[in-house]
């Protein structure tokens, strides 16, 4: 049996299907190690969300090959799935399997240890199937794969592409995978997708369809739901009033918005215009006063003016949110934007991208100050350290792992957290 290390690069979807291809290797016999140590077989799960990610990919690959040259090193993820020709040209990479072949990977990569060619199937783009994963962060916190792929067409974005058509979990799938996860201890789950609204392809089932089944079929054991990242113009009214019915489901949301000027969301094709975004920002306070609000901003996308980006910087700096992820333009080859004209210098990029990180330290800190005083739960991952449902990490004292507890959220802070006082055990 051999000694197996894995890498993964990018998204959470990416790092649930990392950790079931572990538990399918564990399975068969094999043992983890760290990237770090020798081992025989590495096996490094790409991103090709940025050039960043892609140059990464191949640091990776030279480092590992240079420390142990007899391995077998296997590729996969989104930069497999559309450049496996850049990566085949690294030194040691014996095996390059694309995104819809991860589930015969554990298999192929035994066919590899005893020296058979492996068996990777190739379906159609159109035919791809779900894979259903999941992954673990800390003892507490299980990240669930309910859908993958896209069928939107972004103009920047390389994604449907890379993940194929938008499929999902049937919801027995996903209940059934929601026990496992009760029973080997998780507390939270977070349910992710690449288009999580677009949930329900091809069997049908509603995201609000599943949202409810969870809610009465899926195990007491779970203290609370979580949602990822949720294209605005799906994230309905009766989504919002399910949540704010049901206290398992945290108010805490993360909504792409990737411009605030119209002209620029018509260039990036994206399926909304800041007045929806606006309308669902206030939707979700009117029900949530609380609530936390993550959003997804590009900045320096091909044509932006300096108006355009002020336009984005005003339109953020007064909507009621709790934090930005600020991403710089990075050109994706392939994409229809990276043929666009009047590309932004790349220094005017990082410094939009700094004006935005600025507003985003705002908020944040306004944010949880606007918490303190405030009672909220939170789910101990550690002794003296947990997340809120709102999405604020606390510190806390002589607290128990995995207890769900209410606190009182003080002004007070250590080591950068804010301190919660117990104020009941459950
Ligand atoms: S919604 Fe747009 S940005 Fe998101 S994965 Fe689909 S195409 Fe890409």
């Amino acid at each position: 049996m051999a000694q197996i290390a894995l890498y993964t690069l990018g998204c959470k979807l990416n790092y649930t299907e990392t950790a079931t291809l572990a538990r399918q290797l564990v399975a068969r016999g094999h043992t983890l190690t760290d990237w770090d140590q020798r081992a025989d077989v590495y096996i490094l799960n790409t991103c090709t969300v940025t050039h960043q990610a892609e140059r990464k990919a191949h640091k990776l690959l030279r480092q590992v090959h240079r420390r142990a040259p007899n391995a077998l090193i296997v590729v996969t993820g989104c930069y497999a799935q559309l450049r496996p020709e850049a990566l085949q040209r690294e030194k040691g990479v014996i095996l390059i399997a694309k995104n819809n072949q991860k589930p015969y990977l554990a298999q192929a990569i035994d066919d590899l240890l005893r020296e058979r060619e492996p068996f990777l199937p190739n379906p159609p783009f159109k035919e791809w199937s779900f894979w259903p994963s999941s992954s673990g962060e800390g003892r507490m916190r299980a990240f669930l794969k309910v859908q993958d792929g896209c069928d939107y067409r972004c103009s920047f974005c390389t994604v449907p592409q890379a993940r194929g058509p938008s499929r999902s979990a049937s919801p027995e799938t996903v209940i059934q995978e929601l026990y496992r996860l009760a029973q080997a201890g998780f507390r939270e789950v977070v349910f992710t997708g690449i288009n999580l609204g677009d949930y329900g392809k091809p069997h049908g089932a509603s995201f609000l369809s599943l949202l409810r089944r969870i809610e009465a079929e899926g195990p007491t054991e779970i203290y609370r739901y979580r949602l990822s990242s949720i294209e605005p113009n799906l994230l309905s009214d009766e989504i919002l009033d399910f949540i704010a019915d049901h206290k398992r489901w945290a108010p805490h949301f993360h909504l792409p918005l990737q411009s605030g000027s119209n002209k620029i969301l018509g260039l990036m094709r994206r399926r909304y215009r800041r007045h929806l975004y606006e309308n669902r920002i206030e939707a979700i306070r009117r029900r949530f006063p609380l609530a936390g609000i993550g959003v997804d901003v590009i900045v320096g996308f091909p044509g932006e003016t300096e108006t355009d980006f002020r336009e984005t910087q005003h339109f953020l700096a007064d909507l009621p949110v709790s934090y930005l992820h600020v991403f710089p333009y990075s050109e994706r080859p392939g994409t229809p934007a990276a043929a666009f004209p009047d590309s932004v210098p790349w220094e005017v990029r990082l410094m939009r991208s700094e004006i935005l990180r600025e507003i985003s330290a705002r908020k944040r800190s306004a944010f949880a100050q606007a918490c303190v005083g405030h009672i909220l739960h939170v789910l101990l991952e550690t002794e003296e350290e947990g997340l809120t449902e709102n999405y604020i990490r606390v510190h806390v004292q002589n607290g128990q792992v995995g207890k769900f507890l209410p606190i009182l959220l003080t002004g007070e802070e250590k080591d950068g957290l804010f301190i919660g006082k117990i104020l009941g055990r459950q």
